[in-house]
């Protein structure tokens, strides 16, 4: 019986020897220390041993137990360490290597230069109205107090939606311009109270579309921002405080303004306006030719005639317009030369924004 024990010890010791993985290792411990493992079979027929000799055969038989649970715990351990090893010698992750960057996205340039125009103007209580991009000839220029064959139309070669045949009188066109939401604008807070309409205080920022030679100086589409503010006692001493004061507050608290007549067919009178250089301060430079003033914007007071299509009667309710676009003021700020830039969607011209 005794030898028996040491054999299936041996057996044991020795199939162990050769497991080389965790399958092979579970596999062994059922067969040789298992349930109906050939040592547990000692135990269970104790009672068939001669009782003389079942003192001896009782301790070699627990030795033989233990000394197998020990080998089956050692290779374990064993185990757990090789494939420990394989994982940091083969899969070779460094925690120490720095992460991925996330690749974030931002805003277009003129999108940032409108955000900083419509925080600007929201501080002087200026409210965004959002008006359509595709118009009729009616509001686009005729409401506006441009007649049918004035030369500002020939300058605004517009896109027409429709073919020469379909136009008519009043053909549908990409707005040249934001002003014909100025119309839609009055005429939607005249209809409110026709009789005593509320006062008006807006911009319209939008895109814009012209039939033009592309070049580095003019696009197809760009943005405009527009202003519009409508009430009573509305004089030119107010056009000017508040376009200068949003000057300062978009350009510098020094810098100074100045007011050049000009023409437009929608506002009488007319200006343009011109902020110190703010890239020379004033002394001349390349982007200022010199002349150390750069071109900003164009305003003028409303003309009563579009005043009156918007539904406010000119001989009680002044205002004043005025219009910039955003693509010529970030390409001031950035110094940069070409305005086609800005549609190309180059990333290289994107990313330094
Ligand atoms: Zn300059």
């Amino acid at each position: 019986m005794l030898e028996k024990l040491e054999e299936t010890k041996q057996a044991g010791m020795s199939s162990l020897l050769e497991i080389n993985d965790e399958d092979a290792l579970s596999q062994w411990k059922v067969s040789h220390i298992g349930r109906s493992s050939a040592i547990m079979d000692v135990f269970k027929n104790m009672n068939e041993v001669p009782k003389e000799e079942r003192g001896a055969v009782g301790r070699a038989a627990n030795e033989v137990k233990q000394a197998l649970e020990a080998a089956f715990t050692e290779k374990t351990a064993a185990l757990r360490e090789v494939a420990l090893q394989h994982s940091l010698s083969e899969e070779r992750l460094d925690v120490t290597l720095p992460g991925r960057a996330l690749s974030r996205g931002r805003l277009h340039p003129v999108t940032q230069t409108l955000r900083e125009i419509y925080r600007v103007f929201a501080d002087m209580g200026f409210q965004v109205y959002r008006s359509r991009e595709v118009e009729t000839d009616e509001y686009n220029f005729q409401l506006l107090n441009f007649p049918p064959n004035h030369p500002a139309r020939e300058m605004q070669d517009s896109f027409y939606v429709q073919t020469e045949d379909e136009r008519g009188d009043n053909p549908i066109l990409l707005r040249t311009h934001t002003s014909p939401g100025q119309i839609r604008a009055m005429r939607e807070y005249s209809g409110e109270n026709p009789d005593d309409p509320p006062p008006v205080r807006i911009i319209l920022p939008g895109m814009c579309y012209r039939y033009e030679q592309v070049s580095a100086r003019s696009e197809t589409q760009f943005t405009q921002v527009e202003g519009l503010a409508v009430g009573h006692k509305i004089t030119f001493s107010d056009l000017k405080g508040t376009l200068s004061d949003f000057a300062r507050r978009m350009f510098g608290q020094d810098v100074r303004t100045r007011f050049r007549a000009s023409h437009f067919p929608f506002t009488e009178p007319s200006a343009e306006m011109d902020v110190e250089c703010f890239l020379c301060g004033g002394e001349g430079c390349s982007v200022c030719k010199g002349t150390g003033w750069l071109e900003i914007l164009g305003c003028g007071m409303v003309h009563p005639v579009v005043l009156e299509n918007g539904g406010y009667d000119p001989e009680c309710y002044t205002g004043f317009a005025f219009g910039m676009g955003p693509e010529r003021i970030t390409m001031l700020r950035h110094r940069i030369e070409d305005i086609r830039y800005f549609w190309a969607n180059d990333l290289r011209f994107l990313e330094q924004f």
